[in-house]
């Protein structure tokens, strides 16, 4: 089969909103720029994204705990990370038209690069609004990313609050109680997974850049001087992790980012990116932080981050490594990577399936399909059961029975509207690998036919031994 063609974003948000995988935020109320949210599909896939992460980061390694810290944190958290003094994108705004632009996002959309200055921004020669052609545009100015609120009943100065814009900083600050409650001994991680929230100028490509999203992060704290080989060796996990839940290593990229482009404490950094239809973006920074955040925090709170090596009887502050993902874009990345238009030959006959040309109909004996291949693993729903036909109480009865068994192993779903092909196009369309049908045959000799999503072969099994074949198909995962 030909590469897909590209997809639109339009095609996918209609899909995504069509089956419940996303909704615009307030809808009702005309929605809210740059919030966005899961219908049950999509609160299913998320949540296997999450704890797929967890089981592979946090679970199944004996060198990493796991944290759950508050949204809203002590503003000093906040000056010791530097988000109060730094955390700002530049913004200009256009004096025709009034549009307002991340400035760096408007020069690179005209093959230009924001010029840095002493005193912070200047857009370069030529640069226009995108929106209506002017050049009249404002110098760019520092706009804070941080949501401010209010802790208790009096709005003044003292209480103000924030809500955090990543969760990799309530780890820092207690990284000394984890160490004194979970026994680790550095090398050892803090993996958090939530909300974060940042009033980003210009949210845009769907979920992609929002305002309030979440993150997954691992704070790994090493010896000072193994940075390296500890940045190396994450760096590849983190890639070998995204094909573990389908992404294709061609459409997975690191960018290594050149030392001019590294913050001043950091010593490596790596972001791995897809290739989504609107370009290649970052899912995930993978960043060598030295002891930047430790050493703040110590500076700031006048509590000790050291560590002593009972080995080596040394102190140190430990250094950081940090990989740091987003729930939302990874997701986006899998719909996005999932999404297949096909033509089949008609009556789920088998034969070979054609890749469907955008505005075409199906050739004559071939009917359109609509399928997202998400592995099996992250699949929001993993089982669908049906009867042959619904108005035989024997065939309903023994069906229901199987998907009682079936749920208590998986996410499953029934169904028995309608004709059977109709069925298997409804779940398809949404991703779920794989469907049970039960038919006479069952009820004689408890044997049910099991259809494969993306091959659509089917194969009949005794029921006794579907759980084995549906875990097996499981782990497997997907064919490059
Ligand atoms: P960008 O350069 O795209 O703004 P960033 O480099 O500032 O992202 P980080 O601060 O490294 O992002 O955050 C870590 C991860 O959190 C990102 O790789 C991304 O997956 C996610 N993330 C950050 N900002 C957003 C956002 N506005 N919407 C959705 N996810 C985000």
């Amino acid at each position: 089969m030909s590469a897909s063609p590209v997809l639109s974003m339009e095609t996918l948000a209609s899909l995504c909103k069509r089956r419940g995988f996303i909704f615009q935020s307030s809808e009702i109320y005309g929605g809210l720029n740059g919030f966005w949210d899961y219908g049950p599909l999509g609160c299913e896939l998320k949540r296997n994204v999450r704890e797929a992460w967890w089981r592979d980061m946090v679970l199944h390694r004996e060198d990493v705990v796991g944290l759950d810290c508050s949204i809203i944190m002590h503003p000093r958290v906040w000056e010791a990370s530097g988000h109060i003094g730094g955390f700002a994108d530049p913004m200009a705004d256009c004096r025709q038209c009034k549009k307002r632009f991340r400035a760096d996002q408007l020069c690179e959309e005209q093959g230009l690069k924001l010029i840095k200055t002493e005193k912070g921004f200047a857009l370069p020669e030529g640069t226009q609004c995108t929106a209506c052609g002017s050049k009249e545009l404002t110098e760019p100015r520092a706009f804070n990313l941080m949501f401010k609120t209010f802790v208790g009943p009096v709005e003044d100065e003292s209480s103000v609050a924030y809500l955090r814009p990543e969760t990799a900083q309530g780890i820092f600050a207690q990284f000394a109680n984890v160490l004194a409650t979970s026994r680790q001994k550095v090398p050892f991680g803090i993996a958090q997974i939530g909300k974060a929230f940042r009033n980003e100028i210009n949210p845009r490509n769907y979920t992609f850049r929002s305002r309030e999203f979440e993150q997954m992060e691992l704070e790994f704290f090493v010896k000072p001087g193994t940075d390296q080989q500890w940045h190396d060796y994450w760096v590849e996990e983190r890639m070998k992790w995204y094909h573990s839940i389908g992404l294709p290593k061609a459409s997975i990229t690191k960018y290594v980012y050149p030392k001019e482009e590294l913050a001043h404490y950091a010593s490596a950094c790596v972001d791995v990116m897809y290739a989504f239809p609107f370009g290649v973006q970052e899912l995930e920074g993978i960043a060598a932080r030295g002891d930047f955040d430790l050493s703040r925090h110590q500076q700031f709170s006048n509590k000790s981050m050291e560590y002593f090596d009972p080995d080596t009887q040394e102190k140190f502050i430990p250094h950081v490594v940090e990989p740091s993902a987003g729930v939302d874009r990874i997701t986006l990345a899998l719909l996005c990577n999932a999404y297949r238009e096909e033509w089949l030959p008609q009556g789920d006959k088998g034969g070979a399936v054609l890749l469907a040309e955008p505005g075409k109909q199906a050739p004559e004996g071939y009917e359109a399909r609509t399928v997202m291949r998400f592995a099996p693993r992250i699949a929001p729903i993993k089982v669908a059961v049906f009867p042959l036909l619904k108005n035989k109480p024997e065939l309903v009865q023994k069906t229901r029975d199987l998907f009682t068994l079936l749920r208590r192993h998986w996410n499953c779903f029934y169904d028995q509207a309608g004709a059977i092909g109709r069925r298997y196009r409804r779940q398809d369309e949404i991703g779920t690998p794989f469907g049970v049908t039960v038919d006479f045959q069952t009820l004689t000799d408890d044997t049910v036919t099991l259809r494969d999503r993306d091959t659509m072969q089917q194969v009949r099994l005794p029921i006794g031994k579907l759980l084995d074949e549906i875990n097996t198909r499981i782990e497997a995962g997907m064919p490059e």
